[in-house]
This record gives structure tokens, sequence and C-alpha cells, in this order.
């Protein structure tokens, strides 16, 4: 583990494959989501070919990121089997898959952690008021769902992700709750890797109508989930959903250490470019931080993967 005082910041050199974008839930902030049945999924044909040249390129993490079909929904095993099936080539091609598809069953995580160094799921916020507003349309935000995925992971021992998504319609006192029960899950499974601390960015197909997350405040929110959060939970930021390299630079003083993956398009947010390496070495190294890469599991965790896993991560 790196020591705080060190100026380091990490990164994930990353790939996005989107096995579906329907999804359905309808999360009035969303700029991702397709009717169910309106877009092909993806093949694996389609996948083995994007992910063939990346093989001599600097990427190490495959990010399986998909909408979701319902639980119910006579779709739900095929959806999950191309999910699996995508997860399972990327292992063979020397990748290192990290899956965020939504709420799973407990079964379908634990067969996901056979082929997945680690998962995520945002929390976004517990808070019940956001069902009555954003997540109106969105069945599968229900807090207690997601904190139960949260629950899942650590007892399966699957390294985690989660985060908070600011600017919603949310209060302040929400993120200090949403904070403290990561970090009492936290306590009791010792699985949570990065919590992100992603600010709502307006996106030019969404139907939400809210300003942008002010930036200026991301510093403030990251020292206090510093003091909230355990001092093994790495605090991580999206440097593309913050436009002023002054503010990036004063959230890593303020205590966040990661940029998450970067790949060339955040397909959460597409109308925000994410900045690429040489970009961020520029705005970062003046500074005096050092800008790393890393692996999408942390060491701590490495006793926690079946061997195909754990046999991919020592040849990285
Ligand atoms: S934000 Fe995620 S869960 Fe919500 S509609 Fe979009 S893809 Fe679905």
């Amino acid at each position: 583990m790196l020591s705080f005082n060190q100026k380091i910041v990490t990164y994930s050199p990353a790939y996005t494959l989107v096995p579906t974008y329907e999804c359905f839930n309808r999360c009035s902030y969303c700029n991702f989501r397709v009717e169910p049945g309106s877009h092909p999924w993806m093949t694996l044909a389609e996948a083995e070919n994007i992910l063939l040249p990346l093989k001599n390129q600097n990427v190490c993490e495959i990010l399986i990121l998909s909408g979701e079909v319902h639980p119910l929904s006579s779709r739900r095993e095929a959806w999950f089997g191309l999910i699996y099936d995508l997860c399972a080539l990327a292992l063979s091609m020397g990748f290192l898959p990290h899956t965020n598809a939504g709420p799973l069953s407990f079964a379908e995580m634990q067969k996901l952690k056979n082929v997945n160094v680690s998962m995520g799921l945002m929390l976004e916020q517990l808070t019940p008021k956001l069902l009555n507003t954003v997540h109106r349309h969105a069945p599968s935000k229900l807090p207690q769902l997601r904190l139960q995925q949260l629950q899942w992971a650590g007892e399966l021992q699957i390294p985690f992700t989660t985060g908070l998504l600011l600017g919603i319609g949310e209060t302040e006192d929400d993120w200090w709750e949403t904070l403290a029960a990561i970090s009492d899950l936290h306590h009791r499974y010792q699985h949570i890797q990065e919590v992100i601390l992603q600010p709502h960015s307006p996106g030019s197909q969404q139907i939400f109508d809210a300003e942008a997350f002010n930036p200026l405040q991301l510093p403030e929110v990251i020292a206090k989930a510093r003091e909230i959060l355990p001092a093994d939970i790495t605090i991580q930021i999206p440097p593309n959903l913050i436009k002023d390299e002054g503010w990036l630079l004063a959230c890593l003083d303020a205590g966040a250490r990661d940029l998450g993956g970067i790949s060339p398009k955040d397909e959460v947010n597409p109308d925000y470019p994410h900045l690429q390496e040489q970009r961020l070495r520029e705005i970062l190294q003046p500074a005096g931080w050092e800008l790393r890469p890393r692996l999408p599991v942390y060491n701590q965790f490495n006793s926690w993967l079946v061997e195909e896993l754990a046999a991919t991560v020592r040849n990285r």
C-alpha cells in the first residue's frame, strides 16, 4: 500500500466493452441507455475483434459495463451468459476483467467471481427520497438492494468498487450517511478497494434538468469522505468530469488518489472525453504528482482470486 504522504496518483489502463446499452431502468440523468429490444447485443466475435489489437497496447483492465435486463425477464439468462462469456474471453486473452452490470443475484455474483478480478456497483445515494424523483422509473435503484450487493460481495470475497453520484437531488447529510454505510460494510468484510465520488455532469441525452455538481465543492466532499472512510479504501475521482485543472489538483490535495479506468471513451458520460495519460501527466507532474498505472485488483486481494485469475495477475 502506498504511503498517504507520497504524491502518487493511480489509474487503470482500461477498455470498456458494452454487452448491451438496453436497460429496464429509466434513471432521468442517464446518458447510456437504449430501449430494451431496440439494439442488438454485442457478439463474442465483435468483442474478440476489439480485444485482439488491444493486446499490443497499454491496456490491462477490460471493464464489462452493461445496461440491465430485468431479473424476471426470459432474456436474463442469455444476458448473464453473454456477460460471463465476455469476461472469460477477455481473461483467455490475458486481460483482467471487472464487471459492473447492475444488481445481480447471489448465484450470478458467485459465478462472475470466477472470471473477474474485481467487480463494481455504484451505491449512488442511500436516501429513498430519490425513488420519487430521478429514480422514479428505476426499480433496481432501491438503496437496500444495492447495499445488499455490497454485502454479498463481502461474503463472497469479491474485491469491490462502489461510489456516490453527487448532485442528483440529495443533501449533504445523505452523502455522509452513504459513506458511513460503505464504511460499516468494509469494517465487516474488508472488501471495498475504491469509492468513486462522481459529480453529476449533464449530458446531451438526459432528461434530468439540473446543473452540474459544483466542482468547487468536490475537494471539501473528498476531505470529509477521507475522514469517514477507512484508510485502506482509495478515493477515486473521474478527471474528465472535473473541468478545471486547478480543481483536479485540489481534489488530490484533499485526499483523492485514483483516477479510475482511463479508456478511449467514457461510456457513462459520453459527452465528456477522457483525458488521456499524456495530458494527465502534463497536469500532474508540474504539481509534483506521479501518475502510476495500476491493476483493477489491489495487491491485498490476490489471495481471494481463483487460480486462473491469480495466474493472470502474476503475469501482469
Ligand atoms: S443510469 Fe444505469 S441503471 Fe439507470 S437507466 Fe442508465 S444504464 Fe440503466
